[in-house]
C-alpha cells in the first residue's frame, strides 16, 4: 500500500520561521529602506554595515599612515614623536601611550554622534569591529590586563542611559579575553563641554575631575583605558594620573577614533 511520507512539524519550523523573516525584510526594505548613516542614500537590501560601501571606504586606520609614537596623533611629516611628546617631554605624561583605531573624519563622526547622543546603541557591535580590527597593529597595548572605560559624571550617565565607552570596552573585551572593569574609575567632577578649549585649557579644566574608588584592584596592573574619542587627550591623562596615583604599574589608551 502506499504510504504517504510524513516530515515531522519540527523540520519544518526553521524553514517557516526564515521565509517569514525573509518576507519581513523584504516589506521593510520596500517600506522603511535603511539608510547609510553619513550619505543618507539607501543600503541594499539587508545590509549589515550601518555604512553604504563609498562612505566605508571613506574611513581611515590610523595605523595605516604615520602617527605619534607616544601619543597616537596622525603625523603629517615623518619622524617617531608630534611637537608636544618630542623628547624629554613624553615623560611628563602619565598615560604612557594612546592609540586610536580611526581617523575622526565625517563618517566616523555620523556614526559616533548617533551612538553617543541618540540611543544607537547597537552601533557598539560594528564600532566595535573598528577596535578589533586594528588591535593587532598596536603591539604596545598588548600588555594590558586591565580595559577601563572612561566613566561619564553620574547624574549625565543617568539622563543618558549608558556610557558609551563602557559599550566599546565591551566589545574590545569580547575581542581581546580582557577583563573590563566599569565601576572603579569614577567622575567626580561634571567638566564643561571642551568644545572651543585649547590644549592648556582642556588639560587645566580635566585636573582632579576623576578618582579610582578600589585601588587595590589596579595596584601593579597594565591599564588600558577606553573611549570613543581622543582629541587632545587631556581626559585620558586625567584618568591616567587617577590610576597611577591608586598604583597601577603602567596606565595606557585606546580610543575608537582620533580627532586631528
Ligand atoms: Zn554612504
Ligand atoms: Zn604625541
Amino acid at each position: 500500500m502506499w504510504k504517504r511520507k510524513i516530515i515531522w512539524p519540527i523540520t519544518w519550523v526553521p524553514i517557516l520561521r526564515s521565509s517569514f523573516n525573509f518576507a519581513k525584510d523584504a516589506l521593510l526594505h520596500l517600506l522603511l529602506p535603511r539608510t547609510c548613516y553619513a550619505c543618507g542614500k539607501d543600503l541594499p537590501f539587508r545590509a549589515e554595515d550601518p555604512l553604504c560601501a563609498a562612505c566605508a571606504a571613506q574611513v581611515r586606520f590610523v595605523a595605516d599612515g604615520l602617527y605619534c609614537r607616544r601619543c597616537g596623533q596622525p603625523l603629517r611629516q615623518g619622524g617617531a614623536h608630534c611637537f608636544h611628546c618630542r623628547g624629554s617631554k613624553s615623560k611628563k605624561y602619565p598615560c604612557a601611550y594612546i592609540r586610536s583605531a580611526v581617523v575622526f573624519n565625517p563618517q566616523v563622526r555620523a556614526l559616533v554622534h548617533p551612538f553617543k547622543y541618540a540611543h544607537q546603541t547597537y552601533l557598539a557591535a560594528y564600532l566595535g569591529g573598528w577596535l578589533g580590527q586594528a588591535w593587532p597593529d598596536f603591539d604596545v597595548l598588548h600588555t594590558a590586563q586591565l580595559l577601563m572605560p572612561v566613566p561619564l559624571y553620574p547624574a549625565k550617565q543617568k539622563k543618558r542611559g549608558y556610557n558609551q565607552a563602557a559599550l566599546l570596552a565591551r566589545q574590545l573585551g569580547r575581542i581581546t579575553g580582557l577583563m573590563v572593569d566599569e565601576n572603579n574609575l569614577c567622575r567626580i567632577r561634571n567638566t564643561p563641554s571642551q568644545t572651543g578649549f585649547g590644549r592648556e585649557q582642556r588639560a587645566e579644566n580635566m585636573k582632579g575631575a576623576f578618582v579610582c574608588r578600589q585601588p587595590e584592584a589596579v595596584k601593579g596592573k597594565v591599564v588600558l583605558l577606553i573611549d570613543d574619542v581622543a582629541t587632545t587627550g587631556a581626559t585620558l591623562e586625567a584618568c591616567a594620573a587617577a590610576l597611577k596615583q591608586a598604583g597601577a604599574k603602567q596606565v595606557m589608551a585606546y580610543t575608537l577614533a582620533r580627532d586631528v
